[in-house]
């Protein structure tokens, strides 16, 4: 493949939560001049239309599998800048949240290959947006906490003992596997009744949520079945979820 640049450079770019018009200007200039864009599973592949020419390699993780390791992404990189090219590395929402930019960025900095980092839409923030859900409320809640479920070994996050005693809205990625043990955290801290909602998908058109409360989110849930990507939402700011209401009221109709 010819490469239409002089000189190599790496682009982190923030593809967004889902829905493909959630992109940057410069992240779509940056795709746009790309040699090779390397992406994700949750970057929208409806992205890499913007640019016919460059070479696409997918590295994500499909149903728990896993085609690249992290350093083979990395080896990838520096590859592709001998060449030279201009590599996009396209990740899911915002590459500085749970995105390992930094794994990427030192490999760039190691190689003095030069490397910019484009911010993305998060996937919390898209969620919230779409669900009409103010993560911060004037006199409700003051802060909000972004917090994963599980740390790298797969175990509960030790942070979310703390989020739960917080009066922050708590959002969590990376929590959809341990949604039980979460739940059942929070509830050592907050009354039964603390809102709760999940949002899979958020952004996309087969976006699905639920909201409830720390009581019955795990029952509602198991009739629901929302899964992966999804994140979960915590505090007062979750209770303005008109769509979600319609649903539980449509899970309720189905019970009785
Ligand atoms: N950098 C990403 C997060 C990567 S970690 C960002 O800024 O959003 C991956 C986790 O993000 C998933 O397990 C899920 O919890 C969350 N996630 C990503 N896209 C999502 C989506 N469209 N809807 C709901 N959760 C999503």
């Amino acid at each position: 493949m010819k490469s239409f640049n002089q000189k190599a450079k790496i682009t982190l770019v923030g593809a967004g939560p889902g829905d493909p018009e959630l992109l940057t200007i410069k992240g779509l200039r940056a795709i746009q001049t790309a040699d090779v864009i390397l992406y994700d599973s949750l970057a929208n592949p409806a992205l890499l239309d913007h640019n016919p020419h460059a070479h696409k390699v997918f590295v994500g993780k499909r149903k728990g599998w896993q085609k690249f390791s992290q350093d083979q992404i990395n080896d990838l990189l520096v590859d592709f800048a001998k060449f030279p090219y201009h590599i996009v590395r396209l990740k899911g929402g915002d590459p500085m949240v749970f995105g390992r930019a930094m794994e990427e960025i030192a490999t760039a900095q190691a190689h003095n290959i030069p490397v910019e980092v484009i911010p993305g839409i998060s996937s919390y923030s898209g969620a919230a947006a779409y669900q009409q859900i103010p993560i911060t409320e004037r006199g409700i809640s003051r802060s909000f906490w972004v917090v994963t479920g599980t740390n790298k070994d797969g175990e509960l996050n030790k942070d979310l003992e703390l989020a739960a005693q917080s009066s922050a809205t708590v959002i969590v990625l990376m929590g959809m596997s341990k949604l039980t043990e979460i739940v059942d955290l929070f509830s050592q801290h907050k009354p039964a009744d603390y809102p709760v909602s999940i949002v899979q998908n958020a952004t996309r058109p087969d976006t699905r949520s639920l909201s409830g409360q720390l009581d019955n989110i795990v029952a509602l849930n198991t009739i629901a079945q929302l899964g992966s990507p999804g994140l979960l939402l915590f505090g007062a700011a979750a209770r303005n979820l008109d769509a979600v209401q319609k649903e539980i009221a449509a899970i309720k109709t189905a019970e009785i």
